[in-house]
């Protein structure tokens, strides 16, 4: 099926369109042997709230984007490729239902159809795409990936000492290991997660030691190694802000 599409007309028009919908800020998308499969909004659960996003479903990358006009325009283009794509069902909860995750080892994140039936061709479309991608490569598919992170909304208080209430001023900060929403004292150490980052993260206190400790056990005496660092609460240095996307 993908292979009578791959050099089809009406694929590479598909193609176009996308492209032309993100404009100049957009990658090129068309290469010999990509289909497009599918395409949808979705909502993305973002650190905020959740949010429309348009999705674009190749048989080799997953792109999706801000929709600026519905159909027309979109920007803020991210491009994921399947071969390092899991995805993972999400237990309906409250509003947020029809969810899956999709983790890949960079980031990964929730994402909600409007209903079952568009969730299962979803979830099985991409399923079947990674598949056939990891098949032809002959690799195994991706043991690590990045958490996914606690929505701000969810935690009132630091989800590690319990204590701390998060205010304009005692802000909210994420661990790039578990996800958790973290206050800064809970998380003043970094680490190097070398999936996705070159330059260390910052982690809880709890993964902290956990990774150090891993680390001491394997006699990794390489790269690895955590730095402290000092946070201050008042300025803007939130480095865990994805408003933007
Ligand atoms: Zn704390
Ligand atoms: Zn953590």
């Amino acid at each position: 099926m993908v292979d009578r599409l791959a050099n089809s007309e009406a694929n590479s028009k598909r193609i176009a369109v996308v492209e032309s919908c993100f404009g100049a800020a957009g990658q090129p998308l068309a290469i010999p042997g990509r289909v497009l499969i599918g395409e949808g909004v979705l909502t993305k659960l973002c650190r905020k709230k959740p949010k429309a996003r348009q999705f674009f479903l190749f048989n080799d990358i997953l792109v999706y984007g801000n929709i600026v006009i519905q159909k027309k325009k979109y920007n803020k283009q991210h491009i994921i490729p399947l071969e390092s794509v899991t995805i993972d069902t999400v237990p309906d909860e409250g509003d947020l239902r029809n969810g899956w995750l999709i983790k890949t080892p960079t980031k990964s994140f929730a994402v909600y159809a409007a209903t079952a039936t568009e969730k299962s061709e979803w979830m099985n479309h991409i399923g079947k795409c990674v598949g056939d991608l990891l098949q032809k490569s002959g690799k195994s598919p991706t043991g690590e990936h990045a958490a996914v992170w606690v929505p701000d909304s969810e935690a009132s208080v630091c989800m590690r000492c319990k204590k701390v209430k998060f205010t304009p001023v005692s802000r909210r900060h994420h661990c790039r290991k578990c996800g958790f929403v973290v206050c800064g004292p809970c998380s003043e150490k970094k680490y190097l997660l070398p999936s996705q980052s070159s330059k260390p993260v910052r982690v809880c206190e709890h993964c902290y030691e956990q990774l150090t400790s891993v680390n001491l056990q394997a006699r990794s005496d390489s790269i690895t190694r955590g730095s402290k660092f000092h946070s201050n609460n008042l300025s803007d240095d939130d480095d865990d802000d994805d408003s933007s996307d």
